[in-house]
């Protein structure tokens, strides 16, 4: 079993775009969206959900009102302003547990909260798991992980696990790059891209992970894309190709059209190009 992870210093670069190519091209592989954040592989994929499953990510405090005896400890304590007028703001708690450290009358414990879904789906590229958040719970590497993990509840005979990693170089990047076998970074031609792809590149670098390159839309800043090609041979990082700009994909994408329509298009030829270059790297001959 092999795994490829898709990453990007930041969202919108169009990695979930060639992670979908990707899972087309493949024909037959285990999907993950581990962009828990803003999930939309599943735009891609049209999955029909099997399972679905809360998933508990944080702790949050709570109050026994019988035992309080107002004595403002816990308020005086909480660091993150959490309580005010005795009150606790679930929308502020971090679920520290100071406050229950320190209220004399065992008033506050800490209890589970419920952060988001985990599911489990088919497509027809092969089964699919994936997560949403609740409304204004952050990204966590926990559920990353659990999405991950959730994959070990297929039966499955595929050999490729195809990963749309969390944008960015937090924890949930950390848990969506951890043990995989191979990186793709998708940046594209400009100042923030090449900043966002050093970064990347470090933390897959720090990992211990082969990373490979490929820059979207590279037609629209044709001297910024050769500045991000040079940095790479600098870094001895392979360049596996580069994506034009192309408005069909969004169409592609709008119309909930089928991916194989993605992969006719001038970005989706080039996206298979450097599938044909990343698959020689995941299963060398
Ligand atoms: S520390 Fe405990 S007893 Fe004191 S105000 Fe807070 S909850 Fe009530
Ligand atoms: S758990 Fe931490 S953040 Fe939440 S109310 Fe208590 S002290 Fe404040």
């Amino acid at each position: 079993m092999r795994q490829l992870v898709i990453v990007s210093g930041k969202g919108g670069t169009g990695k979930t775009t060639v992670a979908g190519a990707f899972i087309a091209l493949a024909w037959r592989s285990i999907c993950v969206d581990a962009d828990v954040d803003a999930p939309n592989l599943h735009l891609l994929l049209h999955p029909k959900l099997l399972e679905e499953e809360e998933f508990q990510g944080a702790k949050i405090v709570v109050k026994d009102e019988e035992k309080c005896t107002e004595c403002g400890k816990c308020e005086e304590y909480c660091r993150f302003q959490a309580i005010k007028d005795l009150k606790i703001d679930p929308f502020r708690c971090e679920g520290c547990g100071v406050c229950v450290y320190v209220c004399p009358e065992g008033a506050l414990k800490l209890e589970d909260e419920v952060t988001g879904y985990t599911m489990l789906s088919r497509t027809r590229y092969g089964p699919f798991s994936h997560a949403r958040l609740k409304i204004g719970a952050e990204a966590s590497g926990k559920l990353v992980t659990q999405v991950r993990k959730n994959i070990e509840r297929f039966t499955y005979q595929e050999e490729l696990v195809i990963i749309d990693g969390c944008p960015g170089i937090g924890c949930p990047v950390i848990a969506s790059i951890s043990g995989t076998d191979l990186a793709l970074a998708v940046t594209e031609p400009s100042v923030s891209g090449l900043h966002d792809l050093q970064r990347i590149l470090g933390v897959t670098r720090h990992f211990g992970i082969k990373s490979l390159v490929c820059i979207n839309k590279y037609d629209l800043c044709p001297e910024m894309s050769e500045e991000i090609e040079d940095y790479c041979t600098r870094e001895g990082v392979e360049m596996v190709g580069k994506i034009p700009f192309d408005p069909e994909v969004l169409e592609v994408v709008r119309q909930e059209r089928p991916l194989e329509d993605l992969l006719e298009t001038k970005a989706g030829k080039a996206i298979e190009g450097i599938w044909e270059t990343v698959k020689n790297h995941l299963f060398p001959v």
